[in-house]
């Protein structure tokens, strides 16, 4: 089985971000950034199904400049076998990205595509999705678990009411959520080592596909700030204010 991971570089999500005084996006500039962490999982679930001899070989894919190239090489010291880097300076939506994944599958034809649930940049949480419906193939999204029996892949997805188990016939697209696995610690030698390994790299201009935005993006503002809390000097005193805000224990 072979397995096409995407990976995304996105801001550091231990990092509070900044808006851009024009209020025209987030301010990136001499920001840490990383692996989007759901794709991290992605990666780390594709690595344990080659380690039990289901995967036969891992490839892992960024769309983005040549910045990219770090975080394909955190996903070849995690293990993964081949990285490649679709290399564009453009602005990247869902559709724009789906349809450069789709170029990488029609060429590589994995048996299972696996991305994150969502970008954290972003919050899209529609590549997966679309992707699926491009290639038309069944997608289990949100998945907390992950099977391969046969030709089907069993997965379990969180739902309003509970779970849901999928079987999803290969080849498939599947999206990871945080709690289906625990990814591994990247060792400094692997790091090491994956500097040395070739990331193939192409011009995403050259593969003739519409990625212009289909969305405007009219400006980004801060939250509220939230307002200074009270105390209060008794449980009296904070049950008689909670009862005289909108009748709250009413
Ligand atoms: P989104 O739909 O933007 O929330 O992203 C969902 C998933 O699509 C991410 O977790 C990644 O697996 C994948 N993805 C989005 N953008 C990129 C990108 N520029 N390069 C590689 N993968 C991406």
């Amino acid at each position: 089985m072979k397995i096409l991971v995407a990976i995304k570089r996105v801001v550091d999500y231990n990092i509070q971000v900044r808006i851009k005084p024009d209020g025209s996006n987030v301010d990136i500039d001499n920001v840490k950034m990383g692996v989007n962490p759901f794709d991290e999982n992605a990666i780390e679930e594709a690595l344990r199904l080659k380690e039990k001899g289901i995967a036969t070989e891992v490839i892992a894919v960024s769309l983005g400049t040549s910045a990219n190239q770090d975080v394909l090489r955190h996903a070849l010291a995690m293990g993964a076998d081949r990285a490649i880097l679709l290399e564009t300076d453009a602005e990247l939506q869902p559709l724009a990205v789906a349809k450069l994944v789709k170029s990488v599958a029609d060429r590589e034809q994995p048996d299972l595509i696996l991305l994150g649930k969502q970008a954290i940049d972003d919050d899209a949480g529609q590549t997966g999705q679309m992707l699926a419906a491009l290639m038309d193939y069944p997608q289990g999204t949100f998945t907390s678990e992950l099977q391969v029996e046969g030709k089907e892949i069993i997965v379990t997805r969180e739902v309003d009411g509970g779970t849901e188990t999928l079987a999803l016939t290969l080849p498939c697209v599947v999206t990871a959520d945080l709690r289906l696995n625990d990814p591994r610690f990247v060792k400094l030698p692997n790091l090491m080592m994956a500097r040395k390994k070739p990331i193939e790299t192409i011009n995403a201009a050259e593969l003739g596909i519409d990625v212009n935005p289909r969305l405007n993006l009219l400006q980004v503002s801060e939250p509220p700030a939230r307002k200074a809390g009270i105390k209060v000097d008794s449980v009296e005193e904070l049950v008689d204010k909670l009862r005289s805000h909108e009748g709250l224990l009413a």
